[in-house]
């Protein structure tokens, strides 16, 4: 499909919405000034195509948006005052294609022309501008045409945070969250989009003792840095992959130097996640319990074995009870339980039974994530006419909102990403007194992260000065043992960051 741009450049937003309605289309850019067209410059037609068109006169600018799809045709146009800025005439553009192709194609999103990562923020922001939560929700109703439903989990999820954020605002940014990557799995699983890489040949196997050599090195050297800015981490969290799939030895020992290179004194929230029940052991849970883990996540993502086989999760629902089991034996009182909406061959049904069946083991938080288009081979079609539907996952969704809320779970964290199923949701639920702080932050960007190992990205926030940047470590475990040296020199931008902020 063509999208033709006359006087403007606004791709970003309108290719986002497009691919809310037809996710796997494959579209062609067309670029031209109102000049050109005028002076009657062609360009090759398409059946199907989108003109984009932004001129001005002396009473205003005006932002028209003309749709061609399925042999029907469906224009819109406003005008704005003289002087809006490129921001708006964008996000006006954007909402005028959201009528044009609910209308042709008889579809709606729930979240409405709500394309970015964290709708909570939008939320935040409302309430800080002085509105209440009618006020907040009227404006992601009347703004961003947000459901409902979408509007009322959203400001639920941010009244949660509220009292956790503001006690951050009040400890003066020093604190940081610091990410630990174990970037291994014992197999990989067919939906993952993670960079893991699996444990099994001898070839990555073999890449595991120097990795821990370096990781330990990165951690020590970072520890110094964090230490001569005079900041505390307040948040530990090994993540990956799966952090499990080391030894006990392995992990003690990286427990140890995390411990041994930051004043932990401040640490108030200790989470490793042993996603994959497999690789969960009484030993291991006992060597992490040992050194400070306070909250663990055992992740079965379905209950249903034909859905486990059909994913490549090499362990069954019964292995994943047992690892909760142990884990509640070994003293974690803080459980976190991953589940994934839309997995290829799961049905409403078994989903069902997933959820009413993690409800009764009483964790203290369940996640709930959507499959994305891109891993989900049911939806990985080339149809190009493919469109979203209310598909088995939105059910999914909605039947988990119920129980949780019914069950005294609230959400807590929401985060969205490119081509979700129905253009959904993750949302993290949790038994209130048991929210991860480190999710939160995270997701909110109010507080540096500080991340070491293969894969990890450190996020240095400013909230006063407004001001955000990145360090990335390279992506695989054999860049980052070859090319450990740059990892360490890159760590120093921690210093020129908050030199900066001075
Ligand atoms: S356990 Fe998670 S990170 Fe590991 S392969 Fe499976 S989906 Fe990817």
């Amino acid at each position: 499909m063509q999208l033709i741009y006359i006087g403007n450049r606004f791709k970003y937003q309108t290719e986002a919405v497009m691919k809310l309605f037809l996710p796997a289309q494959k579209f062609s850019f067309v670029y031209m000034t109102p000049e050109e067209q005028k002076n009657g410059l062609t360009i090759p037609a398409e059946d199907e195509m989108a003109e984009f068109c932004l001129s001005s006169d002396g009473d205003g600018i005006t932002v028209s948006v003309n749709v061609r799809y399925d042999g029907r045709t469906e224009r819109e146009s406003v005008t704005l005052p003289l002087g809006s800025d490129d921001e708006v005439c964008e996000f006006v553009m954007s909402k005028l294609l959201y009528l044009c192709m609910s209308r042709l194609t008889g579809i709606t999103s729930e979240w409405g022309i709500l394309t970015g990562v964290r709708p909570v923020k939008q939320v935040h922001r409302a309430m800080k501008s002085g509105l209440d939560r009618e006020g907040a929700i009227k404006l992601l109703k009347e703004k961003f045409l947000v459901s409902d439903s979408k509007c009322a989990i959203a400001c639920d999820t941010a009244e949660v945070q509220k009292p956790i954020l503001s006690r951050l605002e009040k400890s003066g940014g020093k604190t940081f969250g610091l990410y630990v990557s174990i970037p291994f799995c014992p197999t990989r699983c067919s939906y993952c989009s993670f960079i893991s890489q699996s444990a099994q040949g001898q070839s990555v196997k073999r890449l595991i003792p120097p990795y821990i050599e370096n990781l330990c090195d990165e951690i020590r050297r970072t520890g110094e840095i964090t230490a001569s800015l005079g900041m505390l981490p307040d948040t530990v969290y090994f993540g990956g992959g799966t952090p499990t799939t080391l030894s006990a030895e392995q992990l003690a020992r990286i427990m140890r130097t995390v411990a041994e290179s930051f004043d932990l004194s401040l640490v108030t929230e200790y989470t490793i996640e042993a996603g994959r029940p497999d690789t969960v052991t009484a030993e291991k849970l006992a060597a992490i319990k040992e050194n400070g883990c306070t909250r663990i996540s055992v992740n079965p993502q379905t209950l249903n074995d034909d859905v486990l086989r059909a994913i490549g999760r090499s362990h069954t629902a019964q292995q994943f009870f047992d690892s909760f089991e142990l884990a509640r034996k070994s003293g974690f009182t803080s459980i976190n339980t991953d589940i994934i909406a839309g997995l290829p061959t799961d049905t409403p049904e078994s989903f069902r039974a997933t959820i009413d069946g993690l409800i009764r083991l009483s964790p203290e938080s369940i996640t709930v994530h959507t499959l994305s288009i891109k891993r989900s081979s049911n939806l990985n079609s080339s149809d190009e006419k493919q469109t979203f539907m209310k598909s088995p996952a939105s059910f999914m969704v909605d039947h988990a909102t119920e129980r949780l809320y019914e069950s005294g779970y609230k959400p807590y964290y929401m985060y969205r990403q490119k081509n979700m199923i129905d253009n959904l949701e993750n949302i993290g639920w949790v038994k209130p007194g048991h929210e991860s702080l480190y999710n939160i932050y995270i997701m909110e960007e109010v507080q540096t992260i500080i991340a070491v190992g293969a894969a990890a990205s450190t996020k240095l926030v400013d909230t006063a000065g407004g001001r955000m940047e990145r360090i990335f470590n390279f992506k695989y475990p054999v860049d980052y043992n070859s090319r450990f040296g740059t990892v360490i020199k890159r760590k120093e931008e921690i210093k020129d960051f908050y030199a900066q902020k001075k």
